[in-house]
């Protein structure tokens, strides 16, 4: 028997959501209420430098407004530090993990790679130095039911990466495989831009004994300028009382046959529709740039 669809939408409240999020949240939404699965929330706060005032706040009722109902409790990574603290702790025990005190200027000159530099060291754990986890030299492939099959041997493309960094906020890697495996997530469908962390998030399920989800990442939504609507451009903020307006323009975004008629529909009765006509195979690859459906 096949396990039942367990799907979820991941926010970083470093912003409010634009288009482009709302795009990837609606993706994520209908591939789980298409298979009749649950849709969890998760807001992934775990740098708090990062996460905005009332950005967590201004997510829900966007979502709220969009008719994007969750299922269960809403899940805080920065309610979880245990967890990760407690699985970092392991990998260092294992010796599958190390600590590392290279200061920014040294792994800049290093580029990309990181060269195993503390790999040997044996630091003893202080509190500001990272935790970086060992690769091996394998390649490894990540299956997408919509992009080309992407493969990336992490000892010669990315060296040993991080996992907790030196001002002790643990990376997004580590929490989201975490946090995705004790929520018994089978889905994943976000945004492409996530597409080369997924390596190193499996990467983790295989260190972990743990089956990887399936993999659906959205492509971007791009300006009429090739920019991606990033929560840094600033993209203008959704507006509740255009929602079913947008709404319409996220489907037709995502290359779902949305009937005109539906254009001025209340939120409900176009997801009412988008629902059972959930067709994600009907998405264009990574690399064409949706155009035609930008609000405006
Ligand atoms: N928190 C991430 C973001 O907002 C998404 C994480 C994920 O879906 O894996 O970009």
């Amino acid at each position: 028997m096949t396990s039942p669809y367990i799907g979820r939408f991941a926010p970083t409240p470093s912003g409010l959501l634009h288009f482009g999020s709302l795009v990837a949240a609606l993706a994520s939404y209908l591939d789980a209420r298409h298979a009749g699965g649950q849709w969890l929330l998760r807001i992934e706060d775990l740098d708090q430098t990062r996460s905005q005032p009332d950005a967590e706040r201004q997510i829900l009722q966007a979502l709220e407004d969009f008719g994007l109902e969750h299922d269960g409790e809403i899940v805080r990574q920065s309610e979880r530090l245990d967890l990760y603290r407690a699985q970092t702790e392991r990998w260092l025990a294992q010796g599958l993990a190390y600590y590392c005190d290279c200061p920014r200027r040294t792994l800049l000159q290093h580029g990309p790679v990181y060269p195993g530099t503390c790999s040997t060291r044996q630091l003893s754990p202080a509190a500001d130095h990272a935790v970086r986890l060992r690769v091996n030299d394998t390649p490894i492939t990540c299956v997408d039911r919509l992009q080309l099959p992407l493969t990336q041997n992490l000892a010669h493309e990315l060296g040993d990466f991080i996992v907790r960094r030196r001002d002790g906020v643990y990376a997004y890697q580590l929490a989201v495989v975490l946090d995705d495996i004790q929520q018994g997530i089978t889905d994943v469908v976000r945004g492409a831009d996530l597409l080369d962390s997924t390596p190193r998030q499996m990467w983790l399920y295989h260190l972990l004994n743990q089956s990887v989800p399936r993999y659906l990442h959205v492509p971007l939504i791009m300006r009429e300028d090739g920019e991606k609507l990033s929560k840094r451009l600033a993209s203008e903020p959704l507006q509740a009382a255009q929602a079913p307006q947008t709404m319409w323009r996220a489907l037709r975004a995502l290359a779902q046959p949305v009937p005109e008629e539906l254009r001025g529909a209340s939120v409900q009765q176009q997801l009412a529709w988008a629902t059972p006509h959930w067709q994600p195979q009907r998405l264009p690859s990574a690399l064409q740039i949706m155009q035609h459906s930008l609000p405006g």
